[in-house]
C-alpha cells in the first residue's frame, strides 16, 4: 500500500491531511514532532512519501527534511509552508525536497500533489529495482544490459541469462545441468559442454585474467559458482 508519513504538530491540520489521504487510499503515519517524525523514518520500512510541515516546536521541517535525505534518495518530500514564508520553499527544496504547499490547501490541491508525487516515487523505484547492483557489475534486467565498471560488457542473449543466473544466485554451486535446464529451458536437448563454451566466452569478456577467474569459479566435476572477490 502507498505509505505517506504526516508530520505536522497543529491537530486539526494534521487531522485535515490525515482524513483526505486516507480517502484517496493511502496509509498513513501521523507525528506531531520531528523526532518522531525521525524515529519513524528509521522504523517503519517503505514510507513512499513524506509531508513535513517547517514550524514545529522541537526542530523544523528543513532539519528532518535533511535527516531524509541522508537516508534514502527516492522518498517523496512534500513541504507545508505558511504563507508568509516565502523563503521557506528555497530554503525547503535547498534541503532535499520535492515540491511544498502553501497554507491554507484545498484537499483537492494537496491530493494532487501528492498523487503526483507518488507517482514519480513509484516510477523510480521501479527504475532501481531493474538494476540488481554486485559490483563490480551491474545488472539492468529491462535493457538487459551489463556493466562492469559503469562500461558495457557486450553479451550474447545466452550469455545474459547465464551471468543473470548466477549474479542473482551468489555463492551458490551450480550444476551444469541446472545451468543448461535454466538458462535454455527443459526440453533442450543440448550437451553440458555448451555450458562450458559459453562459460569460456563470458569469462573472456568480464576476468581480468580468464585463465585465474575471480568471478566465476569452475566446481571441478559439477559446475559453477559466482564469487564476489572480497572488496579493497
Ligand atoms: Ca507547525
Amino acid at each position: 500500500m502507498r505509505k505517506v508519513l504526516v508530520m505536522e504538530d497543529e491537530e486539526y491540520i494534521r487531522e485535515f491531511v490525515v482524513i483526505n489521504l486516507k480517502r484517496s487510499g493511502y496509509d498513513v503515519i501521523e507525528a506531531d514532532t520531528g523526532q518522531k517524525a525521525m524515529e519513524y523514518i528509521d522504523t517503519v520500512p517503505d514510507i513512499d512519501i513524506a509531508i513535513l510541515d517547517v514550524m514545529l516546536p522541537d526542530t523544523d521541517g528543513f532539519t528532518v527534511c535533511k535527516y531524509i535525505r541522508q537516508r534514502s534518495q527516492t522518498m517523496g518530500i512534500l513541504m507545508l509552508t505558511a504563507k508568509t514564508q516565502e523563503m521557506d520553499k528555497v530554503t525547503g527544496l535547498m534541503s532535499g525536497a520535492d515540491d511544498y504547499v502553501t497554507k491554507p490547501f484545498s484537499p483537492a490541491e494537496l491530493t494532487a500533489r501528492i498523487d503526483a508525487l507518488y507517482r514519480r516515487v513509484a516510477m523510480s523505484d521501479k527504475d532501481t529495482k531493474n538494476e540488481i547492483s554486485c559490483p563490480p557489475f551491474k545488472l539492468n534486467t529491462k535493457s538487459r544490459t551489463l556493466y562492469k565498471n559503469e562500461k558495457i560488457i557486450e553479451l550474447t542473449q545466452v550469455e545474459y541469462a547465464i551471468i543473470k543466473n548466477f549474479i542473482e544466485n551468489p555463492e551458490t554451486a551450480m550444476s551444469r545441468e541446472e545451468i543448461l535446464n535454466t538458462v535454455w529451458g527443459k526440453d533442450f536437448f543440448g550437451e553440458l559442454k555448451i555450458v562450458d563454451v559459453n562459460v569460456r566466452r563470458i569469462r573472456k569478456k568480464i576476468e581480468e585474467d580468464p585463465a585465474e577467474p575471480q568471478y566465476i569459479q569452475t566446481i571441478w566435476g559439477y559446475g559453477y559458482k559466482w564469487s564476489i572477490p572480497a572488496q579493497g
